[in-house]
């Protein structure tokens, strides 16, 4: 089985981001997860590069993974090593496309969102092949309060945990709680289930073929975004540039 050290990592923003591609990563995802080796994957945007600073030690561990998300990521990317990743691992795409390849049977739990887009996303998910929900609960505390989700997770016995906080408090919680975990693979998944249960629209595929997702988000939600893709854009490359190919 290859292990994440044999995969080919850049370093960006202080973290070790994988270089490879999604159908690689999918494979190496599922044969430690069938091999119950614990596992977490993080997706790196422009925001998780700036919010979770503070994490970079954690995040050296070799079991956990850092994908590369977005077009902020390859043009830091082409400003440093001169070449932008081999491919896009955003977990919007990647974490479905995992879901929809499993091998066998997979107990799955899902924790974060509101609680009709964590329902939604279980209704979604349920209706694949190899997807068995063991477990959901929202992210605000009011299916399950949030000091019972450990126990709620151990007793459902997952052999994979999505965590949809947002950046850093999904990477956070998922750094504070490993060894309390006992689940093979723990991914952040950010807004998925709000995309999975239609309560947030994806953009339309050709403005994602564009790599201008990240405005028609700014559209829809102008209040919250506009600091994140404006002054935190800014942050993002200075923070890169600063940093160099250090970790
Ligand atoms: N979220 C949550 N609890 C919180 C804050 C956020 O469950 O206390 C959820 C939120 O409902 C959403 C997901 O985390 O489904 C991602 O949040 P956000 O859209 O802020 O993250 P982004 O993808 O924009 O970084």
């Amino acid at each position: 089985m290859p292990t994440p050290a044999e995969f080919p990592t850049r370093p960006l923003g202080g973290f070790r981001i994988l270089n490879c591609r999604s159908a690689e990563l999918i494979g190496l995802l599922t044969a430690r997860m069938t091999a119950g080796i614990k596992t977490a994957l993080v997706f790196a945007n422009t925001n998780f590069v700036v919010q979770c600073q503070d994490l970079r030690d954690a995040m050296q561990e070799p079991d956990v993974l850092i994908a590369n998300d977005g077009i902020g990521l390859d043009l830091a990317s082409l400003a440093i090593h001169g070449e932008k990743f081999v491919d896009n691992l955003n977990g919007t795409d990647l974490t479905p496309a995992l879901l929809q390849s499993l091998p066998k049977p997979t107990r799955v739990y899902l924790y974060g969102a509101a609680p009709e887009s964590v329902a939604g996303a279980v209704r979604r998910i349920s209706a694949l092949p190899n997807v068995v929900v063991c477990g959901y609960a929202d992210g605000y505390g009011r299916r399950i309060p949030h000091d019972q989700i450990i126990d709620d997770i151990s007793q459902c016995q997952p052999d994979l945990l999505l965590v949809a906080l947002g950046n850093p408090r999904q990477e956070r919680w998922m750094i504070e709680n490993r060894d309390r975990l006992e689940v093979p693979l723990t991914i952040g998944v950010g807004a998925l289930f709000d995309f999975l249960s239609g309560s947030k629209a994806r953009a339309p595929a050709f403005v994602q073929k564009l790599h201008l997702e990240w405005a028609f988000r700014l559209m829809l939600e102008p209040r919250r975004l506009l600091k994140r893709y404006t002054y935190d854009i800014g942050v993002f490359f200075a923070l890169c540039m600063r940093i160099g190919k250090r970790v």
